[in-house]
């Protein structure tokens, strides 16, 4: 009953204290409906005024991807579309911003994301496509946030990819409010970036989980920002963001019907697709302030930007998504 007590006094003389001119009767009017039970402990008044200043609760409903996901949450390069980053604290890795390589590399990436979406945008645009994305986490916080999930494990991405992406997609539906986010940004599609801080010691390569032929919840781009000793760079950016949109690999024979005698053919005639090469062409060197691959008429066929590829007809590749 004492903290009660004390709890009562202090939301009263908060009150007084911002109102110092207030009616004796407004007082009582205030006293009248906080009833004792409103305020258990002086600590739980702290929590309720903490409360009153955060944002509106969400339910977990509104965690998820309000949008038909039948292409994902990237459908079409067209029209505003957000790009949430996440800095993944997974079970070997995680960042801290006090120290200065990490500043360093969170600088990095919000270079490549300005370099890589300027670049889509161009291409885009050459094909008659408005497209924008919205990356921008200076001017949107809320599409930037530190997430913890130890469930994941970067260096068992490969060999266990499924339990990997289910991990992250389950974070993503308990801690992002994306309808919000889409709803502040004005955008109706999503990816989402996940950064890794792995060392120079990594070899895995950055990966990509979209929507194909998997009923996939969300689409999201697995960034490991150091492998092999080299940062990752805007061309692996765009590579992987291109991914969400239903683009495969031309380095590999993996989707679509590629074989491994057009993925052969391709190296061999040195194609400059930005599906199958990151390095510069020239030098065989990544570049950090510009992109030096292209996006060719398969890659602009299977992202959607036109609905014929030359190349798919000849060797009788399937359909794209779109
Ligand atoms: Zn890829």
């Amino acid at each position: 009953m004492k903290r009660r007590i004390i709890a009562c006094c202090l939301a009263a003389s908060m009150v007084l204290g911002l109102a110092g001119c207030m009616e004796e009767e407004g007082y009582e009017g205030y006293e009248a409906d906080y009833s004792e039970e409103q305020y258990e402990s002086s600590e739980e008044t702290e929590d309720e005024e903490y409360n009153s200043e955060s944002e509106t609760t969400y339910s977990d409903s509104e965690y998820g991807y309000p949008y038909d996901n039948h292409l994902g949450t990237a459908k079409e390069l067209e029209g505003k579309i957000a790009v949430v980053s996440i800095f993944v604290n997974d079970a070997t890795t995680g960042w801290n911003f006090e120290s200065e390589a990490d500043q360093q590399l969170d600088a990095l990436i919000y270079k490549d994301l300005e370099i890589a979406t300027d670049y889509l945008e161009n291409v885009s645009k050459s094909y008659g496509k408005d497209v924008e994305f919205i990356y921008d986490w200076k001017q949107y916080p809320e599409l930037a946030m530190d997430l913890e999930i130890k469930e994941l494990d970067y260096r068992y991405c490969d060999d266990y990819f499924d339990d990997f992406n289910n991990a992250a997609t389950s974070s993503i539906d308990q801690n992002v409010q994306t309808a919000k986010i889409l709803s502040d940004v004005g955008a109706e599609q999503v990816i989402y970036m996940m950064y890794f801080n792995t060392p120079s010691t990594n070899t895995t390569t950055s990966l990509t989980s979209f929507c194909y032929e998997a009923e996939i919840t969300y689409e999201i781009c697995f960034m490991f920002m150091n492998c092999e000793g080299y940062p990752e760079c805007p061309s692996h950016f765009a590579h992987e963001m291109l991914h969400t949109f239903g683009v495969p690999d031309l380095y590999t024979a993996a989707d679509f019907g590629i074989t491994q005698e057009y993925v052969d053919y391709a190296a061999n005639s040195g194609l400059n697709d930005i599906m199958r090469i990151n390095e510069d062409p020239q030098t065989g060197e990544y570049l950090y302030d510009s992109i030096a691959n292209e996006v060719t008429d398969i890659t602009a066929y299977y992202a959607g930007l036109t609905d014929y590829s030359e190349t798919v007809n000849e060797w009788g590749f399937a359909p794209s998504q779109h």
